[in-house]
C-alpha cells in the first residue's frame, strides 16, 4: 500500500511572498465570543450554556448557586 509521507519544513521568510503570507494569515484573526443576556439575571453569558452566575438554563435552575 502506498503511504503519503509529507514532512513540513520551515520555509525561509524571503521565499514566502507578502501576498502568500497575508493570504495564510487571513484566517488568523481572533474573534470576540458571542454573548447573550441571561433572561433570569441579565448577566452577559455565552449562548446555549448554563448561566455561570445564577445556574439557570431554559427558565429552570439546573445548577444550584449559593447566594453570597
Ligand atoms: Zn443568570
Amino acid at each position: 500500500m502506498m503511504t503519503l509521507n509529507i514532512q513540513l519544513f520551515a520555509v525561509p521568510f524571503r521565499k514566502v511572498s507578502k501576498t502568500r503570507k497575508r493570504m495564510r494569515r487571513s484566517h488568523n484573526a481572533i474573534v470576540a465570543p458571542s454573548m447573550v443576556k441571561c433572561p433570569n439575571c441579565g448577566e452577559a453569558i455565552k449562548p446555549h450554556r448554563v448561566c455561570p452566575k445564577c445556574g439557570y438554563y431554559k427558565g429552570k435552575e439546573v445548577v444550584s448557586k449559593k447566594e453570597a
